[in-house]
């Protein structure tokens, strides 16, 4: 017969056995470093927005994302404020999902400047910014480092490179880069969001725009370059382009 007294030590050795292996995953190098909601604070526009609660979530998943990602530099040296900036434009575009994982990323390459991909090309973006792995590459994202720190530093205009860059791996995730996030965008809006990718990049080569023109390459890059207008200035995409800023806060759940 189970006594209470086995129960309790039961019960004793599996929060022990739990403990134990909590512990020796924390023993991991620490990801996140001493000054972390400093710089977020100071670089990243869209955590200083966050009320307490949003912030400290935000922290958390920068965290996840540092820990089961690794950023290597190739030629360059990753700083802690790279990875901070990386891991802030891997969460923003996601945030309002909140069990999001990128498992179609393992590795980051951080580049100094320019780079020249002599591999597979197909996946390539504006050469100097940043890619994501095709081929060989596959579960890879190359950063242009002087690209990635612009894009926080600058909050005026619509760019930002890493968010680009992750909107392609979520995009991707469906099997297709092609504009269609079918992971997160639901089926009866499918339709509606590819007509309107291609009448506004009718337009942009038509009459120009205030969308930046590398969005008008194909449906893909139209995707990943009015996300980053939607993340960098929501308040002007809302006013220039009404409905694609419905249509993206759909998209990216960010609905109220
Ligand atoms: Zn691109």
């Amino acid at each position: 017969m189970v006594t209470v007294l086995q129960i309790f030590f039961a019960t004793g050795l599996v929060v022990l056995i739990i403990l134990f292996v909590f512990r020796t995953k924390r023993d991991e190098p620490l990801s996140l470093p001493e000054n972390y909601k400093e710089v977020l604070n100071d670089y990243v526009k869209f955590y200083q927005r966050l009320d307490g609660p949003g912030k400290e979530t935000f922290e958390k998943r920068v965290e996840e994302f540092l820990s089961a990602v690794q950023i290597t530099g190739a030629n360059a040296v990753v700083e802690d404020i790279d990875r901070l900036l990386i891991a802030a434009g891997a969460i923003i575009p996601v945030f309002a999902i909140a069990d999001w994982q990128y498992i179609n990323l393992h590795e980051i390459l951080l580049y100094p400047g320019s780079f020249n991909a002599d591999f597979d090309q197909a996946g390539s973006d504006r050469p100097i910014a940043g890619m994501v792995g095709t081929g060989a590459m596959q579960n890879v994202m190359i950063i242009n480092k002087w690209q990635l720190r612009q894009g926080f530093i600058n909050n005026h205009d619509a760019h930002n490179t890493a968010i680009h860059e992750f909107v392609h791996l979520i995009d991707k995730m469906d099997g297709t880069m092609d504009g269609v996030p079918e992971i997160i965008l639901e089926r009866k809006y499918v339709e509606r969001w590819r007509n309107m990718m291609e009448s506004t990049i009718q337009s942009m080569k038509n009459h120009g725009s205030d969308i930046d023109m590398y969005g008008a390459t194909n449906h893909a890059e139209f995707f990943a370059v009015i996300s980053e207008y939607f993340f960098e200035r929501p308040d002007l995409l809302k006013v220039n382009h009404p409905g694609l800023y419905e249509m993206l806060e759909r998209i990216y759940k960010t609905e109220r």
